[in-house]
């Protein structure tokens, strides 16, 4: 999982790697004034802001025309739901900095440059510097002085390099980077952009539900579209293959909804919720052919949301692993399923017809 900017930077900020001074605007917040000039920074996920037009600068007078032209923007294809805005740096010079995993050397890798601001990709070779962290040895300050001596940088920058990794150990992060990391024309240091990839795979140990990007993030796909008829499946063919039969029945799809492999009861208790805060959505169909997800843990999903919402529309298809079990939890509850899509189908096609 991806951070934005924002929260990488209250995790930098709280470790002591200096930051711009900032605060946010949501799209709907009424903006303060300001009395410095600011940069404008669209909190979006995708990764080169500055060229697609994600970074704006204002002054005291133009701010809140700005921050409404930077709303109004789509970052290649990301809504701007919220702005950081920051005071402006007067910027001397630009590097990179990033801690990563090297799979091949199967060592984390610190990466520094002067050549910052631009793609490190762009940088060429001989403008990088790498240092493999030996993970079975304590890591120690003088290993950062060891880079800054071999760029010839500031010493400062030896604390924020030591400072990075241990954010990157304690968070589990599979990437901590800044680009770029700016001297200023009075000499001070500052993280003007900030990026942290979290390993999803160490969830179980750690707090990630502090951030409010993993409390946004749905624990399936879910498109929303213009129809009236949800389509919630496993697996992105057979909910594709879902959405045309509801075409051919002369229906419309809600949503794609593809509740992914392994999905329990929860899961599929939240994705029936999701489709129902739409309030176009008349009828659900609901294709399930289990392979590691079990037909009874989406049978036990599908009750618990009927017994809260009895009155909705829908009809269901289950078969494959567990399949006895999952029916049987459908039957105790009255509910009728089908075990063939079309049937289901068709099925919903009556159900959305009758008037009861
Ligand atoms: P990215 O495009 O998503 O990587 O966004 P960044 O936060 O890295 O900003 C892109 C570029 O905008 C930086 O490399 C800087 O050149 C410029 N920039 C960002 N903040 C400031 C600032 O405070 N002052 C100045 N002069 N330039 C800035
Ligand atoms: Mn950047």
């Amino acid at each position: 999982m991806k951070l934005h900017e924002y929260e990488a930077k209250k995790i930098f900020k709280e470790y002591g790697i200096p930051v711009p001074e900032s605060f946010l605007i949501k799209k709907w917040d009424i903006p303060k004034e300001v009395d410095k000039d600011v940069v404008l920074k669209a909190q979006v996920l995708v990764g080169g802001r500055g060229k697609a037009g994600g970074i704006i600068f204002a002054n005291k007078e133009n701010f809140k025309e700005k921050l409404d032209e930077l709303f109004k923007k789509e970052i290649k294809g990301e809504k701007v739901e919220k702005i950081l805005v920051e005071e402006k740096l007067p910027i001397k010079e630009e590097y990179y900095l990033s801690i990563t995993i090297d799979r091949a050397k199967k060592k984390p890798v610190i990466i520094f440059s002067t050549e910052g601001g631009v793609d490190i990709e762009d940088v060429p070779d001989e403008k990088i510097i790498k240092y493999y962290v030996d993970v079975t040895k304590p890591f120690l300050p003088y290993m950062c002085r060891e880079i800054v001596n071999e760029a010839k940088v500031d010493f400062r920058i030896a604390d924020i390099i030591y400072k990075l990794y241990k954010i990157f150990k304690d968070y589990d992060a599979t990437l901590v980077e800044i680009n770029p990391l700016v001297i200023t024309e009075d000499n001070k240091i500052y993280a003007a952009d900030a990026v942290i990839l979290l390993d999803d795979d160490a969830a179980f140990r750690q707090n990630y539900e502090i951030f409010e990007d993993y409390k946004e993030k749905l624990p399936f796909s879910y498109v929303e579209l213009d129809g009236d008829i949800a389509v919630i499946g496993n697996g992105a063919g057979l909910t594709l293959a879902s959405m045309d039969i509801i075409h051919n029945l002369g229906l419309k799809p809600a949503c794609f909804l593809d509740i992914g492999g392994g999905a329990d009861e929860e899961r599929v208790k939240l994705a029936l919720k999701k489709v129902l805060e739409n309030k176009n959505v008349k009828g659900i169909f609901i294709n399930i052919l289990g392979g590691i997800t079990k037909c009874d843990e989406v049978a036990k999903g599908i009750v618990d949301v009927l017994k809260e919402y009895p009155n909705i529309k829908f009809s269901v298809r289950l078969m494959g692993t567990n399949e006895e079990e999952g029916k049987k939890i459908l039957e105790e509850n009255g509910i009728i399923y089908e075990v063939s899509m079309e049937e289901a189908g068709k099925r919903l096609l009556e159900v959305i017809n009758s008037n009861k």
